[in-house]
């Protein structure tokens, strides 16, 4: 093939193929409750994705995504990092992060302190090469954002309050996570978080700091006027996807009550969304 014919051909064929194989888009894929999967090309991480409490409201992770996401079946492979909000059983499960880790040498962990004390509680024979690999979040309320590199991802931390401030749950560390992945994609994960102002105001440079392509919220900081507040004026990043849903919410957007009138909600595991970068 004569080289101008191979130029014109790399200029019509290269937009398209790279199109064609992801590497211009991004996206959230549903686990179950707040458990989340973001993924840009290879780049891969989890946000809550092993529990086994649903309090009879909140979806369980489905066998068959739990299955290949211990088999490294696609697209539930090549995960980097798993990021873990806070110690509660509808988020956090030790003994299965630990299986899932030991299965996947390459995977790093990132969790509260707390979660990591339950962790090595409930493994004390976790081996130095596995402990190397879970990173404690030591943060107490109000502190500054803590940071960590990982490969493609840049890792930024934050303590906040826990949903029900301050009457429950005063005492855990509920993370929020913000995670760019390859210098584009900035996702935010919140966990449990309560929806009181004053957590958000001291770290106001925080939030001004970086703009978020994808909040991960749970969804009762859209249902109030309190927490309205704080996802739009704080938090405010380019998608909001609500998440922390109750298994009783209909899929079909259309059969849900008014309050849900325009809002991306997750209530399918497995279902996606996707963006072009
Ligand atoms: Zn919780
Ligand atoms: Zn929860």
């Amino acid at each position: 093939m004569n080289l101008r014919r191979l130029a014109l051909l790399l200029l019509f064929a290269l937009p398209a193929a790279s199109h064609a194989d992801g590497d211009h888009d991004w996206g959230a894929r549903y686990i179950a409750n707040a458990g989340v999967m973001v993924e840009r090309g290879d780049t891969k991480i989890l946000f809550d994705p092993f529990f086994r409490d649903g309090f009879g409201l909140y979806d369980l992770v489905p066998e068959d995504i739990e299955a290949a996401l211990f088999d490294g079946v696609s697209p539930w492979d090549g995960i980097d990092a798993i990021f873990i909000s806070h110690y509660h059983g509808d988020h956090f499960h030790p003994g299965v992060v630990t299986d899932y880790l030991r299965r996947w040498p390459s995977v790093h962990a990132y969790a509260p302190q707390q979660a990591v004390d339950a962790l090595i509680a409930a493994d004390d024979g976790a081996s130095d090469e596995l402990l190397g690999r879970i990173h404690a979040i030591d943060l107490e309320r109000d502190s500054d954002a803590l940071e960590f590199e990982l490969g493609g991802l840049f890792i930024e931390a934050v303590r906040i309050a826990h949903a029900g401030w301050p009457r429950r749950h005063s005492d855990t560390e509920n993370i929020v996570y913000r995670v760019t992945l390859d210098d584009s994609a900035t996702v935010m994960h919140l966990g449990d978080a309560d929806s009181g102002r004053e957590h958000y105001e001291v770290h106001d440079d925080y939030w001004q700091k970086r703009t978020s392509d994808l909040a991960l919220v749970p969804v009762w900081l859209m249902l109030s006027e309190k927490g309205k507040h704080v996802v739009d004026e704080h938090v405010d990043a380019e998608h909001e996807i609500g998440m922390h849903v109750y298994k009783s919410i209909p899929d079909d957007p259309a059969e849900r009550e008014p309050k849900f009138d325009g809002l991306d909600i997750f209530t399918e595991p497995g279902e996606t969304r996707r963006w072009e970068e």
